[in-house]
C-alpha cells in the first residue's frame, strides 16, 4: 500500500506519521490485526493528556529507569506495535541498561516472530530472547500462548518493562513476584492499575526520554536507585494522571466557550 504523506504544516504530523509507521508495521507483520485497535486507543487517550509528557510522567520514567538500573535480571519485552514504533529505542535501551530484550506477542505466528526478530536485529539488537528455538517456561496463572517466558528472560528477571501489555499478563507477573514497569496512555487500564510503576505516556515520547535518564543515571549508587524505585507510589501517580486529564479537559472546555464568546461578539459588532 503506498504511504501516505503527511504535509509539513498539518496540525496533527506527528500523530498522523506515528499512525503511519503503525500501518507499516501490520504491512510488514510486525503488528497484529488488533494492534491496530489498540493503537487507536492509545490515540484518544493521548488526545487527553494533551499530546505531551508530563512533568508525572517524567517523575515515573525516572523511577522506571531507576528500577531497571539497579535490578539484578532486568527484561524489556517487547510486542508488535512497540517494536513498530519504537525498536530502535528499544535496543538502545537495553544496551544502556543490560536488559536483554524478550519477543512477547499477544496474537503468536511464526510469521510475526520472525518479523519481530528481523526488525530488532536491523535496530541492532543482538541479544534477542523468546523467540520459539528458545528455552522457555510457562507461567501457570495464563491461558494461551503467552504463558510461555524465556528461561534465561521473564522467567528469571526480577524488573520486566512491558511497553504495551494487556492486564491479564501484568496480573500473572506480578503474582510471580516481578517488579512491573508498564507504559500506558490509559491510566484507568487494568495494565496500568496493575503496575509497580505505570508511566502514563506515548512510548514514541517516552523511550527516548528513558534512554537519556539512562545515561544520566547510570553511575548513581545502586541503593539510591533501589530507594527511588521503591519510593515510588503508583496510586498517587496515576490519581494525579487522571486528575490532569480532567484538567487538560476543563480547559478545553473554557477555550471552547471564550471561542463562542468572541464569534458571538464579533458577530454583534458587525
Ligand atoms: P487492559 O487489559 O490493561 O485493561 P486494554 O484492554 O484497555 O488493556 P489493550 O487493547 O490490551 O488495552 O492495549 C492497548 C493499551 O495500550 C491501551 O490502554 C492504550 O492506551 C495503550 N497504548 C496504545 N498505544 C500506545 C502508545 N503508543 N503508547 C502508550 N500506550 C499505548
Amino acid at each position: 500500500m503506498k504511504k501516505i504523506e503527511v504535509p509539513p504544516d498539518h496540525p496533527r504530523r506527528e500523530s498522523l506519521e506515528v499512525r503511519e509507521r503503525v500501518i507499516e508495521g501490520h504491512e510488514k507483520h510486525i503488528v497484529a490485526t488488533a494492534g491496530l485497535l489498540a493503537h487507536g486507543r492509545g490515540e484518544a487517550f493521548d488526545y487527553l493528556i494533551g499530546e505531551k509528557t508530563s512533568e508525572q510522567a517524567r517523575r515515573a520514567a525516572r523511577a522506571a529507569v531507576a528500577a531497571i538500573l539497579s535490578a539484578d535480571n532486568p527484561v524489556v519485552s517487547v510486542n508488535g506495535n512497540a517494536c513498530a514504533l519504537v525498536a530502535n529505542d528499544l535496543v538502545s535501551l537495553s544496551k544502556a541498561t543490560g536488559a536483554p530484550l524478550e519477543i512477547n506477542l499477544f496474537y503468536y505466528a511464526r510469521e510475526r516472530e520472525d518479523a519481530v526478530l528481523k526488525s530488532l536485529r536491523r535496530a541492532g539488537a543482538e541479544r534477542i530472547l523468546g523467540t520459539h528455538d528458545r528455552p522457555s517456561t510457562t507461567i501457570p496463572e495464563l491461558s494461551s500462548n503467552r504463558r510461555k517466558v524465556d528461561t534465561e528472560g521473564i522467567a528469571r528477571a526480577d524488573v520486566v518493562l512491558v511497553p504495551l501489555e494487556d492486564g491479564d499478563r501484568t496480573e500473572a507477573l506480578r503474582a510471580l513476584g516481578k517488579f512491573v514497569i508498564a507504559i500506558d496512555l490509559n491510566p484507568m487500564s487494568r495494565t496500568a492499575t496493575h503496575a509497580d510503576i505505570t508511566i502514563v505516556d506515548n512510548i514514541v515520547r517516552v523511550l527516548p526520554l528513558m534512554n537519556g535518564l539512562a545515561q544520566e543515571m547510570k553511575d548513581q549508587p545502586r541503593e539510591e536507585l533501589k530507594r527511588m524505585a521503591s519510593e515510588f507510589d503508583n496510586r498517587a501517580n496515576l490519581s494525579e494522571s487522571i486528575r490532569l486529564i480532567m484538567a487538560h479537559l476543563e480547559s478545553e472546555a473554557s477555550r471552547h466557550i471564550s471561542l463562542h464568546e468572541n464569534t458571538v461578539e464579533g458577530l454583534a459588532t458587525s
